[in-house]
């Protein structure tokens, strides 16, 4: 069995969800089938719920209706018979209801802000499986809030995923197509929530690890993974093979292409995962797995709003215990630290969730010195295969950065990265002249690449 996520732009227009049921029928394989919401749903939803929490409700009548236009004139090209559009007229009625009494009840809480935002996968859920009834083909819609847990930290219960999915599984053996919810989940109050921005990719590799799946697909509007973000620089290409190691380091610094955490389930079953183009089924794009060719530089990503933070003990000085004790803070505060670097009297280290950052600062001045944080950062992220014999690959990126203020460098944690904080200000230029220098520049690293 195969699991294969589309994202919001490929479910985002009548006709995209048409080519959908085409490439699913053109492949024999029996599916799991992850679909995103509609695109700009979720940001329109999450609009509503802010409308409201300002005491907005006139506004908030706005938006939603101005939703549910879209979704009223998204079902007459949808279906094709009066039957089919009837029933598609069902689900926008119920889900606006539901999403209009959801808004009503006062004081709203994150509660009900959390059953609205899951709204946009279930509509399409709902519309997707419909048009495929319309039509004939073998399909169930299987609710992700039955299987798709997270504990109180919002981390995913693999062992309750499994056990819930392998049963609710076994009821639809007869069924070529299984669809379900991106994103959404359950939490330990068994309220509804979800896996945070982008999350469907998560939930189809959290899937894909759960049975055990041959395959993971991530259907998305680009053709792979590309070696730089071609949002920012101007010439950039899909590179054919990742490791997963690899692929996990870019999601996790920034390549938009992958919420951060979507490799690990797959990389705990060895699932390959592959990324596909819904506009372009016929290239290749990327196939993320335990194996590839043996190349140096292979992306570039980098993650935005960081800051960083300077601790300075002249205690630390032969002193044992220091870092625990800085760590430590961090952990109270829940608060993941992704960069560090050391001297003998410093510790400089990088966070991108700075919700905590004040207490955080007051725990670290009962034990060191801070001097004033930075924000505004952005890690570069270099990604590839980096073994020890590799040599001058530090030289080639710090010479193209050379005009550049680069504040804190870190290399030699896995063979995988190496990583720059730089002032975000930078961040373009920086991603431009690693592309040229380390990816056009010579020929002999041209060859080696899906030719641009
Ligand atoms: P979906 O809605 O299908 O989940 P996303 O918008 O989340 O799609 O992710 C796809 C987008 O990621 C692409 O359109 C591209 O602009 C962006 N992106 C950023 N970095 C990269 C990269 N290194 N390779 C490919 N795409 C990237
Ligand atoms: N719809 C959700 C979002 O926009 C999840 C996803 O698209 O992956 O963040
Ligand atoms: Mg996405």
């Amino acid at each position: 069995m195969q699991v294969w996520k589309f994202g919001g732009t490929s479910v985002g227009k009548p006709e995209r969800m048409h080519s959908i049921r085409e490439l699913l029928n053109s492949d024999p394989n029996r599916k799991i089938v992850v679909l995103s919401a509609l695109s700009g749903s979720t940001n329109a939803l999450i609009a509503i719920g802010e409308a409201v929490k300002a005491f907005d409700d006139a506004k908030a009548a706005v938006l939603l209706d101005d939703l549910k236009t879209h979704y009223s004139l998204f079902i007459k090209e949808l279906y094709a018979t009066p039957e089919g559009l009837q029933k598609g007229q069902e689900i926008v009625d119920t889900e606006f209801g539901y999403i209009k009494s959801l808004v009503g009840i006062k004081p709203f809480t994150t509660k009900q802000d959390k059953e609205l935002v899951a709204e946009g996968e279930i509509l399409s859920t709902k519309m997707f499986q419909a048009y495929l009834d319309e039509k004939g083909d073998s399909s169930v819609l299987l609710s992700a809030l039955d299987f798709m847990r997270i504990d109180a930290d919002g981390e995913p219960e693999l062992a309750t995923i499994e056990e819930k999915l392998v049963t609710i599984l076994s009821q639809y053996s007869d069924k070529q197509t299984i669809i379900t919810q991106g994103f959404i989940c359950r939490n330990p109050r068994e309220e509804v929530d979800n896996l945070k921005r982008g999350g469907s990719d998560y939930t189809a590799s959290l899937i894909g690890g759960a049975i055990r799946a041959d395959e993971i697909q991530i259907w998305t509007d680009i053709d792979g993974m590309h070696n730089n973000d071609p949002r920012i620089v101007k010439r950039t290409f899909p590179i054919r093979e990742l490791t997963f190691e690899e692929a996990a380091e870019l999601a996790y610094f920034g390549a938009k292409i992958l919420h951060p955490s979507t490799i690990t389930p797959a990389k705990l079953r060895s699932v390959p995962v592959r990324l596909k183009n819904t506009m372009q089924p016929e290239a290749p794009g990327t196939l993320i797995a335990n194996q590839t060719s043996d190349r140096e530089i292979k992306a570039i990503a980098a993650k935005d709003n960081i800051t960083a933070i300077y601790i300075h003990s002249t205690r630390m000085l032969n002193a044992y215990g220091f870092l625990r004790r800085v760590f430590e803070v961090f952990e109270k505060y829940k608060t993941p630290v992704d960069m560090i670097t050391t001297s003998e009297v410093s510790v400089s280290v990088t966070i991108d969730n700075s919700e905590h950052l004040e207490k955080i600062s007051a725990d670290l001045k009962e034990f060191a010195d801070l001097e004033e944080h930075d924000l505004d950062q952005n890690i570069i992220c270099i990604v590839g295969n980096f073994s020890a014999d590799k040599e001058g690959i530090a030289l080639k990126v710090l010479d193209a950065l050379k005009h550049i203020p680069i504040r804190m460098i870190s290399y030699g944690a896995s063979e995988h990265n190496l990583s720059l904080l730089i002032h975000s200000k930078y961040k373009a230029e920086a991603l431009n002249v690693l592309n040229e220098r380390l990816f056009y520049y010579e020929d002999a690293m041209k060859d080696i690449f899906t030719a641009p």
